[in-house]
């Protein structure tokens, strides 16, 4: 069968299934080659170039050989087999008209073969420099089997811990994800992404994506204009200033309007404003997703509105191929627009350097996967990703004082779910489990007794659980390891009540009520609601999906061999009623005190006013479980003497700041010092805080350090009433602090 009629067939199923660049006298150079390609190129086979093709879904290789080699096929996605990638790149380059090379596609999200932890749980380390080095680590693994495209990093600031792409990004903050992004997009790409060790980034999901009504995946979002471009829109538009060649469009309608037929989104912000000359990819099937949008009445029509909008590539929707040559022929559609697109694909793959090196070395990825420096990264951020959310002393463990030690819980041992979500190379048995680790440093010294007591996290059998309390009854501490399947997050996998699963609740309570101090080990994809466990808990680590490395990291944490230094890139909610808060919110005329009565406390009868009228909930009050950029370390810290070089800054001024960090505990350790800012009067309403910088700083015990920050007043601008991105004169507020709600105001003026 014709690959033409193929395309033709997978479009009914798909449907259902599934920088500011400036040109340099290179880049002038290769405009001049793409010119003369475009000026060569059949209108079907510039089409051909737009067509990206899944080759898991395409049946007989045959068939998708023949394709190539006519012309139909720009990108292929999902092919990690070497030899087939070359088989393929040579009928590109030796049998097709012009010889253009495909460009290899896959998701490697936090890691390739080496795991990392989920991007939620790189967020927490708050360390650019070590997630820009796991990035380079992916790219080094992934190119070595000819991928040299990532759908990655995901950018979309969600506030919502339901949704279960929550897993999949930096977090609430817009700062944060932000830094992250840029950090990724640079070690994908690295200083040349011609090199045949880089890969083109693909920032994604272009836009709003994260806001999902109800957390629901693929549900509507309603952001305005302001919140988009103050909180959604500032990480994308730093990643394509940090270089980024490729971008993926959302799934979503934003008020009514598909983000891959989004004008507004694609051209006037994207590229008028933005200047960005790289390739816009759809995700997939989203264009032919218009479809059931009730955005586009057919096919034809939706490849219509996308081409329009902006969207390059058309990944798995087969719209393109389908429909772009008739809607050309009738004049219904401008060649022009085609053009524009294959420029943006054809630009992409010069950058990489395809024209000159197609080929992989298919043996080079024996060498390259799993390298012990890779490992290494991976545990080191594994270790920094943990959060330490409580210790009433019992950690770190003393490995000369505990002679028995329970290691018990559904995630102790489970390989392949501490790995997270979206890692279709990852393998479980490369992954080192807590039980292992712990196992293997300890065994020795300590007798461990293993009772898993729920065979996985949704388990709620009684049985296990009493042989686990039966263990516990034996031992001098117990080490629960709870959290969520790896299946429980990413594209999806929402929740509608993101509790720990009610097995696990009971497993923990059991424990605690045995009497022996009981450390809870949560691996999870999105922040659970975890008060009562918290609570009955001694201490409580939070380590997200770890990856590959996470047992042997968590046994360092635990023993006292590293300091937990994480902090949450989320607020943590009590409770999912409590769902969208974050700290970031703007401020209310009626903000919460403190005072008002709760539930339990309002007397029968009440007057209609007594209780307060502040914004807050009779049950819950308005505080959550744990604040954005909270977790706490083996150690303490002080933070003096915050002092601003000036009262009052002109708005091309540079804030300088001083503050003395105190290591005020026993350990060595690293503290994430956090600025935040209050625009205190605006044209529009502003947030309560935002952070505006962070940094690591490790201390000594009882060293102290005098730093020296600086922020530039411009990095205060905002989208004002007028809908210009601007810096207001007037009063604002600054903390220095541990996390977003400690610390006292320090106060200065813009004028
Ligand atoms: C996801 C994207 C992903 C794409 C390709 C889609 O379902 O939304 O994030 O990159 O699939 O696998």
């Amino acid at each position: 069968m014709p690959l033409k009629k193929i395309f033709l067939m997978l479009l009914c199923t798909s449907v259902i299934g599934s920088c500011t660049q400036v040109q340099t006298g290179t880049d002038r150079k290769t405009e001049k080659k793409i010119s003369r390609l475009i000026s060569q190129m059949t209108l079907e086979e510039k089409i051909g170039q737009m067509t990206q093709i899944s080759s898991s879904n395409m049946g007989e290789n045959q068939q998708l050989e023949e394709g190539i080699k006519n012309g139909q096929v720009g990108s292929i996605i999902n092919e990690v087999n070497p030899e087939r990638v070359n088989a393929w790149q040579k009928i590109a380059v030796e049998e097709s008209h012009l010889g253009i090379p495909l460009i290899i596609g896959r998701d490697v999200i936090h890691g390739f073969k080496t795991i990392f932890p989920i991007p939620l749980g790189m967020a927490a380390t708050f360390n650019p420099a070590i997630v820009e080095q796991g990035a380079r680590v992916a790219a080094r693994e992934a190119t070595a089997v000819g991928v040299r495209w990532t759908f990655s990093p995901m950018l979309d600031i969600s506030r919502d811990p339901r949704w279960g792409r929550i897993a999949e990004g930096f977090g609430e903050d817009t700062y944060l994800t932000a830094v992250m992004g840029e950090a990724m997009v640079k070690g994908y790409q690295g200083t040349n992404p011609g090199s045949s060790e880089s890969m083109a980034a693909c920032v994604k999901h272009f836009a709003g994506y994260g806001a999902a009504e109800g957390g629901r995946d693929y549900n509507s979002t309603f952001i305005p204009e302001r919140t988009l471009r103050n909180v959604y829109l500032p990480p994308f538009q730093k990643a394509v200033e940090a270089g980024a060649l490729t971008l993926m469009t959302s799934f979503n309608d934003n008020d009514g309007v598909p983000s891959t037929g989004n004008t507004f989104l694609l051209r006037n912000v994207l590229r008028d404003e933005w200047n960005f000359t790289g390739l816009v990819v759809s995700d997939w099937s989203s264009i032919t997703e218009m479809i059931a949008h009730g955005f586009a009445k057919d096919p034809v029509h939706a490849a219509q509105r996308a081409l329009e909008a902006g969207v390059d590539m058309d990944m798995m929707s087969f719209a393109y191929i389908a429909h772009l040559s008739e809607l050309v022929k009738k004049g219904e559609i401008s060649e022009k627009l085609i053009d524009d697109a294959v420029r943006n694909i054809l630009r992409v793959k010069f950058k990489l350097g395809l024209f000159e090196n197609p080929y992989v070395d298919a043996n080079l990825h024996k060498d390259v996967f799993y390298d012990p420096d890779h490992l290494e990264l991976a545990k080191q951020t594994a270790t920094e990703s943990v959060v330490m959310l409580k210790n009433d002393g019992t950690l770190p463990l003393d490995e000369n004082r505990i002679k028995t030690l329970l290691v018990t819980g559904p995630m102790a041992d489970a390989a392949h779910d501490q790995l997270g979500t979206w890692i279709f190379d990852g393998e479980e048995h490369a992954t080192i489990t807590p039980l292992k680790a712990i196992s293997d440093a300890y065994g020795q010294s300590i007798r461990i007794l293993y009772e898993p007591a729920l065979s996985h996290s949704r388990d709620n059998s009684p049985a296990g659980i009493r042989k686990a309390v039966q263990a516990a009854r034996r031992t001098d501490a117990v080490l629960v390891f709870a959290g969520e399947e790896s299946i429980l997050s990413g594209e999806a996998h929402c929740l509608a009540n993101p509790d720990l699963q009610e097995g696990q609740s009971r497993l923990i309570e059991a424990l605690t009520a045995v009497g022996k101090p009981v450390i809870t080990v949560i691996m999870a994809g999105r922040p659970l609601t975890i008060e009562k466990e918290t609570i009955i808990s001694n201490a409580l680590l939070y380590a997200f999906h770890p990856g590959t490395m996470g047992g042997p990291a968590l046994a360092d944490l635990i023993f006292g061999h590293e300091v937990p230094s994480g902090k949450l890139p989320m607020t943590f909610p009590r409770a999912s009623g409590q769902i969208p808060i974050y700290y970031n919110h703007n401020s209310t005329g009626r903000p919460f005190q403190g005072n008002e009565t709760l539930l339990y406390d309002i007397p029968l009868k009440a007057g209609q006013t007594s209780l307060g009228n502040t914004s807050f909930y009779l049950d819950l009050g308005a505080d959550p479980l744990f604040p954005f950029g909270y977790g706490l370390s083996y150690s303490t810290f002080a933070y003096t003497n915050i002092i601003l070089d000036k009262v009052s800054y002109a708005k091309d001024e540079v804030i300088g700041l001083t503050f003395d960090l105190t290591n005020t505990g026993k350990y060595t350790a690293t503290e994430i010092a956090q600025l935040y800012v209050c625009d205190k009067t605006g044209s529009v309403t502003r947030p309560v805080k935002e952070l505006k910088f962070f940094e690591r700083i490790t201390l000594n015990p009882g060293e102290s350090k005098s730093v020296n920050w600086t922020l530039p007043v411009k990095e205060l601008a905002f989208w004002d009433l007028e809908m210009d991105l601007n810096v207001e004169s007037g009063q604002f507020e600054l903390w220095v602090a541990g996390d977003s709600v400690s610390g006292e105001p320090v106060l200065f003026e813009v004028h």
